[in-house]
């Protein structure tokens, strides 16, 4: 596959729907709410915080929210920053570079049962599309999870462009 058959996925809009609807996220954790903090990751339209943004750091299951709906034994729960109010969702539909571009970053690759299905470090001055697409091209992997290295937190999942 070409890294133009590439899509970054952000959280699914209607998971976060409901955790804001509940007012606390699904580990019964009370949100923390944050303004006036730019420069940090939303994962609900892959785009960083300005000074005017209202978000919340939440806790996040990504493989259960995409691949089996429950936690499966390679899942992990771990923080996301996402806005405190509905937003637009992410539209761009490629992979953002400005998040990856000159830092390190883990891309795990999962198989239709949310299995980890190997991985790869990608360096400050490798290609993330290049990457993701190698990961992508073997036809066990359904989906990749791109996660910063320092913290390991969850940004967004990589998958093949409908
Ligand atoms: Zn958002």
């Amino acid at each position: 596959m070409t890294t133009s058959q590439l899509q970054a996925v952000a959280i699914p809009a209607d998971y976060l729907k409901r955790i804001r609807a509940q007012g606390h996220d699904d580990y019964g954790t009370p949100f923390e709410i944050r303004t006036n903090d730019p420069g940090d990751q939303l994962r609900c339209c892959l785009t960083h915080s300005t000074a005017s943004d209202r978000f919340m750091l939440i806790s996040y299951a990504p493989v259960a929210g995409r691949a089996t709906g429950t936690l499966a034994p390679y899942d992990e729960v771990g923080p996301v920053f996402v806005h405190a109010d509905e937003c637009p969702g992410y539209a761009g539909g490629g992979i953002p570079r400005k998040w990856f571009d000159g830092k390190t970053k883990i891309l795990r690759a999962y198989n239709g049962v949310g299995g980890i299905h190997g991985g790869v470090i990608v360096g400050p001055s490798d290609d993330v599309e290049t990457e993701a697409a190698r990961l992508l091209a073997d036809p066990e992997v359904s989906f990749v999870h791109a996660r910063n290295a320092e913290y390991g937190c969850f940004m967004m999942e990589l998958r093949r462009a409908d």
